[in-house]
């Protein structure tokens, strides 16, 4: 009884788990991430990462990533200051410690959007976050979401459509994430994802209700 209690009161102190959103370039892990920010407002808060990438239209910096030149960003990882970083589509991506902390600190869902290579990484550190893949409905629709959205040249559509057919292989892999949803109809998919996240949404609110 008291083992369950302080089990109990140990991981409420520990505060809510992080998220961990991975999946091929295109399968919808902003869209989705987006309307449960929006949903839950003062719930969940978005790591920011690093980038070497430009910014695409409409993005902002220290919003949507912190860009960066590789110089600065080699530093920093040099320095020690990731938890984690990859090398994607000839660009590099992290996952500064300072980007988690910060939603941490507020008792808030840190929610990490993050390729493969980041999620191996993160596996070999203690942030014990739920694992979640969104995959496409197919290559195909893959493709099309991937022009639709406008923002990369064929060059890199290539290479991230190669590197999809990778994540994908990933996600198949046993036990390497807790929850795999296909988003093919965008409703359904976000229904998914809320309901995988429904314990964790509940902790916070309690929390913050009682507070
Ligand atoms: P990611 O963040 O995984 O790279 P995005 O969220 O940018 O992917 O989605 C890629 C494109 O597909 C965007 O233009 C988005 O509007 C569109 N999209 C996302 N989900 C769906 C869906 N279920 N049906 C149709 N289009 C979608
Ligand atoms: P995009 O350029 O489309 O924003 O992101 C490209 C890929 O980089 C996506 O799969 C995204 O999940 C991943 N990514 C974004 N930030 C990070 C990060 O901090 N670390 C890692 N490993 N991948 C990231």
């Amino acid at each position: 009884m008291y083992v369950r209690y302080f089990s109990r009161l140990l991981s409420a102190m520990a505060g809510p788990r992080p998220v961990v959103l991975s999946g091929p370039s295109g399968a919808g892990k902003s869209t989705l991430l987006k309307k449960l920010m929006k949903e839950y407002d003062g719930v969940f808060g978005f790591s920011v990462s690093h980038t070497t990438r430009n910014p695409r239209p409409g993005e902002e910096n220290g919003r949507d990533y912190h860009y960066v030149t590789r110089d600065v960003m080699q530093a920093g990882i040099d320095n020690g200051d990731f938890i984690e970083s990859a090398v994607f589509s000839g660009n590099m991506y992290g996952t500064s410690k300072a980007a988690v902390q910060d939603v941490q600190a507020k008792n808030l869902i840190c929610i990490l959007d993050i390729e493969m290579q980041g999620v191996r990484n993160i596996k070999r550190t203690d942030l014990n976050p739920i694992y979640i893949s969104i995959q496409p409905p197919s290559m195909a629709v893959l493709e099309k979401r991937l022009r639709d959205r406008k923002t990369e040249s064929e060059e890199n559509l290539m290479k991230r459509l190669h590197a999809a057919k990778a994540a994908i292989e990933f996600s198949k892999e046993p036990g390497q994430f807790d929850v795999l949803i296909v988003n093919d109809n965008l409703e359904d998919a976000y229904g998914q994802l809320k309901n995988a996240l429904l314990e964790e949404i509940n902790k916070v609110k309690k929390v913050n209700t009682s507070s």
